[in-house]
């Protein structure tokens, strides 16, 4: 790993033998795994998979399949969409080779994805032989009051299953395709956005469903686990359900903090700094986690799933991953791993280190005073 040199490369080093969780980084592309491998991540812990679809060429046949009327028309789409993704992740497992790869279902806000103003509009029209006029109205149709509080994450994948099957099909055949004696990565499909068991147990039946259909098509049976991520304050609440259902969960803190203050992670920002300056925020909840609040719900959730299944697997994947305090406190609530931008990995490999340094050491303390207090009442 040429990451560091030299008294750096020792640190590092030493950070790596000390800490406990796994550090892993944020990545969609296979330049962003690269940089990530370069800073030694220990592989990828969150693949949003809807920034694949904003490319020029691809945007248009997402656009294609959530507009069609017909049946025809949307499969249609999702053909076209398969042999990308296939593609996208057949790359990235070539430059994970054998490191773990969470890959994130598609998790859109809609308005992200319909086209905006009269140009964009008619070029898609004409693209899909309708009239702009009728394509206007279909897209009238979608538009939502609150596009982050609508049809976004898996409520996408609960009304439109098709799309999460054609993003399993290409997880699996990927792996049938960059098969080398095995599988060269083992996937973690992650579900966006849950609130409800149901939505996880839904959603993991269309995913074993694809998983056994392309093991009977090429012969090549999946290893794969599925998880959550928990990112509504009520998903957190029902940590203990959702955790029998699935194998790992994972905190999103962006929209975690968003939900639990009712604030607009893309609002915020805008008055953010007299928030702080006049003392009603510490700092901003969107760059250094919100103990009291947020955090709360996650020991919440935390201590939830560990009592429904002491092997699920829980980890952050929000900006908050790279940031020292709220990586001291994953290791203090016995986080699994970190996840956050490549850039910001080794320092997360060090706050991890660090954390995990001091909580023996209080442990010990704790340890010692126990052995004091014992001795005294003898
Ligand atoms: C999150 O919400 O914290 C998260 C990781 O997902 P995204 O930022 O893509 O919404
Ligand atoms: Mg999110």
């Amino acid at each position: 790993q040429p990451e560091f040199s030299g008294p750096l490369a020792q640190l590092m080093a030493w950070a790596d033998e000390e800490r406990r969780m796994k550090v892993r980084a944020n990545a969609d592309t296979a330049q962003d795994a690269r940089v990530a491998l370069g800073f030694a991540a220990d592989g990828i812990g969150l693949c949003r998979t809807e920034h694949m679809f904003f490319e020029r060429g691809r945007i248009n046949v997402m656009r294609r399949m959530i507009l069609a009327q017909s049946d025809e028309d949307h499969r249609a789409a999702l053909e076209r969409l398969l042999p990308m993704q296939r593609a996208d992740f057949a790359e990235l497992y070539r430059v994970m080779r054998g490191r773990p790869m969470t890959i994130r279902l598609l998790d859109p806000p809609l308005h992200e994805f319909l086209p905006h103003g009269e140009e964009e509009i008619a070029d898609l029209a004409r693209e899909m032989g309708v009239s702009a006029e009728e394509l206007a109205r279909r897209i009238a149709d979608m538009q939502e009051f609150n596009p982050m509080l609508g049809k976004r994450g898996c409520r996408l994948g609960v009304t439109l299953p098709d799309i999460y099957r054609m993003q399993a099909r290409a997880i699996f055949e990927a792996l049938a395709e960059t098969w080398d004696g095995d599988q060269i990565v083992d996937p973690e499909i992650m579900i966006p956005l849950v609130s409800a068991r149901r939505e996880a147990q839904l959603i993991r039946g269309h995913i074993d469903e694809v998983a056994a259909e392309v093991a009977r098509e090429t012969g090549r049976a999946p290893r794969y686990r599925v998880g959550v991520m928990v990112e509504t304050p009520r998903a957190a609440l029902r940590a203990g359900d959702l955790a029998r259902d699935v194998d790992f969960l994972s905190f999103g803190t962006n929209d975690l903090t968003q939900m639990t203050y009712g604030l607009s992670r893309d609002d915020a920002g805008r008055f953010m700094r007299d928030y702080v300056n006049a003392g009603v925020f510490p700092e901003d909840p969107f760059h250094t986690l919100d103990l009291e609040g947020v955090g709360e719900l996650m020991l919440i959730a935390v201590e939830r799933a560990r009592a429904a299944d002491g092997s699920v697997s829980i980890g952050l994947c929000g900006e908050h991953g790279g940031d020292p305090a709220s990586v001291r406190f994953c290791e203090l609530a016995g986080f699994d791993y970190v996840s956050c931008s490549p850039f910001r990995v080794p320092v997360a490999r060090l706050a991890a280190a660090q954390a995990a340094i001091l909580a023996r050491d209080d442990e010990a303390a704790e340890g010692a005073a126990g052995a004091r207090e014992d001795e005294a009442a003898q």
